[in-house]
């Protein structure tokens, strides 16, 4: 950690346990995962896990301390950390849909890149929780439990994902060349994401992606929707990305026309190349049963 003050906010230093909860729910932004802790082999009283953060209002730290329990030691002291820092996700509310409900979506959106890391990334951010002298001994951990991700809890996709994709692999072909060029804008971006409490999983492969095009009062749009089974949320329609540009003329109108076909290839195209991490969790349990009585060898693969 570096030198940075301490936050200095009333709500922070009261006794009063609803007022500190009520500043931390309305400033506290995540930053980082921090372990306190002497030893791994033996039982000790002191750990703690922290969710480093900083306070919104004033700029200083604020950190939110996760108690480990003491009698703790080896594999389940290294299993129950692993665990915390892949689930505790405090002052917000998860859904099992992985979307969140917030009261300051930088946090909601922090919590949500956690979520979604690579296996690699995720591994290699809990390494790095450990000194020096015990690097071999959680990289062993690691290897012997966290190698691959389970086959029946894939890494989800979710809708800002899948545009995103879409979009990156159109980009790689050529196929946006002419067409970025003319868009005034598309949502959602970087800048401006999905709000949190809609930016739910895709958890099945059983839909059509349609692409809709319309002449506004200034200019065209088309919208990337997304029709059928993706998700149990009992929706069957979402639009995923909306693209717009101010011009309105001939050219352009053929452009908007081809990006809708753009859209639809590379959405279908993606979802089939990637179709593990779409597939409902009843069907790769299934499969994962059936693989299994067949001696179990594909186990982990994807
Ligand atoms: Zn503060």
């Amino acid at each position: 950690m570096n030198e940075k003050k301490i936050c200095a906010c009333v709500g922070a230093r009261t006794r009063d346990i609803q007022t500190i909860e009520a500043h931390y729910k309305d400033n506290f932004i995540p930053t980082g995962w921090n372990l306190e802790y002497t030893c791994l082999d033996q039982p000790e009283a002191a750990r703690a896990l922290y969710l480093t953060g900083l306070c919104l209002r004033c700029g200083g730290q604020l950190p939110k301390k996760f108690t480990v329990p003491g009698e703790l030691a080896g594999d389940a002291l290294l299993e129950q950390i692993y665990h915390q820092m892949e689930s505790y996700r405090p002052f917000d509310f998860r859904f099992d849909s992985g979307a969140y409900r917030t009261s300051l979506s930088m946090r909601a959106h922090w919590y949500m890149e956690q979520d979604d890391l690579t296996l690699g990334a995720k591994n290699a951010q809990f390494l790095k929780l450990f000194h020096a002298e015990y690097q071999g001994v959680v990289e062993d951990w690691i290897s012997r439990r966290h190698a691959q991700e389970p086959y029946t809890a894939p890494r989800r996709d979710r809708k800002s994902t899948l545009l995103r994709a879409v979009l990156e692999r159109a980009r790689a072909c050529g196929d946006l060349r002419e067409i970025e060029p003319i868009l005034d804008y598309y949502l959602p971006n970087a800048q401006e994401p999905l709000s949190s409490d809609m930016d739910s999983y895709l958890t099945n492969y059983q839909f059509s992606a349609i692409a809709n095009i319309s002449y506004g009062c200034e200019g065209i749009f088309v919208d990337l929707v997304i029709e059928g089974d993706f998700d149990d949320s009992g929706t069957n329609r979402c639009a995923i990305g909306t693209f717009k540009t101010l011009r309105q003329d001939n050219d352009a109108g053929r452009l908007m026309g081809q990006l809708c076909g753009v859209l639809m290839y590379h959405t279908t195209r993606y979802v089939n190349e990637n179709l593990h991490r779409y597939t409902p969790k009843r069907e790769l349990e299934a499969e994962f049963r059936r693989m299994q009585a067949c001696g179990g060898q594909k186990e982990g693969t994807a």
